[in-house]
Order: structure tokens, then sequence, then C-alpha cells
């Protein structure tokens, strides 16, 4: 179950810019002097949600500052380059890293900037308190900022083996589940299929895309009788929810249909912007998901009534990531003990 779909962050957002960017002065001149782009990283700040491994993905979450609607971020920036053990390992223009349509999506007036969002695959040689270095240039004019990050596999991997302890086995395990086990599908292939035709191509995206980017897991839609463990329906109830409908009787650990519904109040013309975090919000619970805290400044998608306030920017972390492949490299019904 998710609900709340306020937009907090982005008022955060204008609050935090609005310092240095509210120049009315500059917006009457017939020219915006050049200036170094002025942006900052927001997330991850800290341990351990800086904490990489292999095969994980890390995603950086900042703010580029601009005089939204007069200026466009490709007026500010021309292009922002990553830095990791002194090596350039991406280079970015800001339409693949800056979401321009942020406020005018939302209906928003007073923006200050844009929205950034890098997703960090290549950490370099593994190691504690690196360094990766954000550079934004604007001709010859550059800003850098850097970040500390952990590039730690059996960190990662401790971090991952509690949170399936502790949370993927259920909320209290010592009273149901003593055995330390977790459910799961069948497969790291997942067939399903959408009964919901206006939303054919959102799932599309969310589950074959989005959600399979995070989890690791490929998504397939088929119309198949004999092989769709997961059924997406809408119907007559509040928002949305994963419900286990069949299990395997030689092991009940594993899940062999999961039904994704959505309330028939959210089909068109109500489409809303974060659709996508919806059902990849379900999804996460039909392959093991449990929720996790909402933190501030943080778009876990699996995080409980948290507010955000657009799919864009969500993720799951590093350790997440790694507890679904730890999960999906064992049986269903292996104990985590
Ligand atoms: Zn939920």
């Amino acid at each position: 179950m998710k609900k709340g779909r306020f937009v907090g962050w982005l008022w955060g957002f204008g609050v935090v810019l609005a310092a240095g960017a509210c120049r009315r002065e500059n917006l009457t001149m017939p020219m915006i002097p050049a200036r170094p782009p002025r942006f900052e990283i927001r997330y991850p700040l800290n341990y351990p949600a800086n904490l990489v491994g292999d095969g994980t993905i890390l995603s950086i979450e900042g703010a580029l500052e601009g005089a939204v609607p007069v200026q466009r971020p490709e007026d500010v920036v021309d292009r922002f380059e990553l830095i990791i053990d002194g090596r350039r390992v991406g280079i970015f223009a800001p339409s693949q890293v800056v979401d321009e349509a942020f406020c005018t999506e939302l209906g928003l007036v007073g923006c200050k900037g844009w929205p950034l969002l890098i997703d960090v695959r290549e950490f370099g040689a593994p190691g504690r308190g690196k360094r990766l270095v954000l550079r934004a240039w604007k001709g010859s004019l550059m800003t850098e900022v850097a970040l500390e990050f952990h590039y730690d596999n059996a960190d990662l991997q401790q971090k991952a083996l509690e949170f399936i302890r502790t949370r993927m086995v259920g909320t209290n395990p010592e009273k149901w589940n003593p055995e330390y086990r977790t459910h799961r599908m069948s497969d790291v292939t997942i067939y399903y299929k959408n009964e919901i035709p206006y939303y054919r191509d959102l799932i599309r995206r969310t589950l074959e895309d989005f959600v399979s980017k995070w989890t690791g897991l490929r998504f397939i839609e088929t119309d198949r009788e004999d092989v769709r463990p997961l059924i997406i329906y809408p119907h007559n109830g509040i928002c949305c929810g994963a419900t286990p409908k069949g299990e395997n009787p030689a092991n009940p650990y594993e899940i062999t249909l999961a039904l994704l519904s959505v309330d028939k109040g959210r089909l068109p013309p109500k489409l809303q912007l974060d659709d996508l975090a919806i059902i990849a919000h379900e999804t996460g619970h039909a392959i093991g998901l449990p929720h996790t805290e909402c933190v501030n400044g943080d778009h876990d998608f699996m995080a409980d009534r948290c507010p955000y306030s657009k799919a864009s920017g969500l993720h799951l972390h590093p350790y997440q990531q790694m507890a679904v492949k730890m999960v999906y490299s064992k049986p269903p019904g292996y104990s985590w003990r």
C-alpha cells in the first residue's frame, strides 16, 4: 500500500536555492552573464547510503540552479563529467541527467532550478573513503563537487544480510518465521499479464526497464496461461496492492502467482505522475521486498507513505539491490539464519 504525492521535496529545492538564485536584475538584462554552473549533490551524503558493491547502481541526486523558465539547463551547463580514481568514467549532456520538465509537469511556479540525477555503475577499484567528483562545465568555466563513497563488497553483503534477516523474512521473525526463510518468485525471469490496456506502455516501461534495472530481475509480458506469476488488474478498492495468491505445494516459500491491483480511480483521465512509482512499489512487494523507513531526502521506492513528487528520481539502495541478488541466488525458502 502506498499513498501520498506531495511536493515537499520540490519546495525544499526552491528554498535551498532561493538565496543565490533570485536575481531579478539578471532577468532584465539582455544577456545573462556567463558564470560557472551552480549545483549541489544532496544524496547520498553519508554511510551506509554511500556504500556500493559489484553490480550495484548508485543513484546520485542533486540540484542545478537556473532561472526557470527564462533559462533552460543548456543555458547554464554544457556537460557534466564524472571522475573516480582520477579517471573520467562518465560524460553527460544536460538532457541526460537534468529533469527540465519537473516544474512544468507539476504546474508549479517559483522553481529555482532543476533536479539532477546521475546513476553511477562503475566505481573504479574497491576501497573505502573513495572520492567521486562531479564537474559541470559552461564554456571554460567549471564547478566541481566531491562525494565520499565506499566500494566494499563484504560490507555491502553484510548490510544486505542484515536487511534480509530483519526485514525480508518478516517483521517479527522470531514469532512466525523461526527458520528465517524468505519468499520469492520461482525464477529470475518473471512473466506478467497486464489487464489494464490503458497502462500497457507505462507498465511495460515500469517493469521491463525501471524495476528490472533496480532488481536485476527480468520481466516479460505474456498472454500465455501457463506462465504468468504476476497479474496486474484494475479493481474498485483504494489505491493498490500486491497479494501473493499461489504457492508451490512442494515449497510454500515459492510464490507462483501474485495479483497486483490498481484502483480504477487512477485510470484515465486521472493519470498521476506517480503511477510508475506505485506499480514499481507493488511489484517490489510481489518479488519479496518489504517496506523500508521513509528518510527525508531519500527516494527509495519501497519506503512506505513517503512524500515524493515524481518517479524519475526513485531508486533502490545498493543494499536492497544486493539483497535481491542474494535471495534470488538461492532456492525459494532458503534459510538466512
Ligand atoms: Zn507497500
